[in-house]
């Protein structure tokens, strides 16, 4: 946990936001501006600041995408599809550094 992470107030119940998903590693919770109808992100509650420290002794991106693609399902995305992201630095467009998995469906995305 960091003070002074967002995302980390969040896990902590500090700032306020819809939850889609909780078990005792991941939370899961929409997006606060989507880019999407369904926008949610999962992230770890031990904080990561960023894929990088995503290893093979921490693989926690196959544990948000295991949570993201249960939600997906659940959510009734999965015939029609849907997209998992993570950004990482300024040319991806990371603004939040605690390590998230975007999960975006709902409507048709644009190409990437
Ligand atoms: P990224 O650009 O990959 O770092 O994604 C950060 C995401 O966090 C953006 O899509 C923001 O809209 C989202 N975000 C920022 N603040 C909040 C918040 N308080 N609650 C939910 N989502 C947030």
């Amino acid at each position: 946990m960091s003070n002074d992470c967002l995302f980390c107030k969040i896990i902590r119940r500090e700032i306020p936001a819809k939850i889609a998903f909780e078990d005792d590693q991941v939370l899961g919770f929409y997006d606060i501006q989507p880019s999407a109808p369904v926008h949610i992100l999962f992230v770890p509650k031990k904080h990561l600041d960023s894929v990088m420290q995503a290893t093979v002794e921490e693989p926690v991106v196959s544990l948000l995408s295991d949570r993201a693609v249960k939600t997906a399902e659940k959510l009734g995305l999965q015939p029609t599809g849907f997209r998992l992201l993570i950004n990482y630095g300024p040319h991806a467009g990371q603004t939040v550094h605690h390590l998230h998995l975007h999960l975006l469906g709902g409507a048709q995305l644009s190409h990437l």
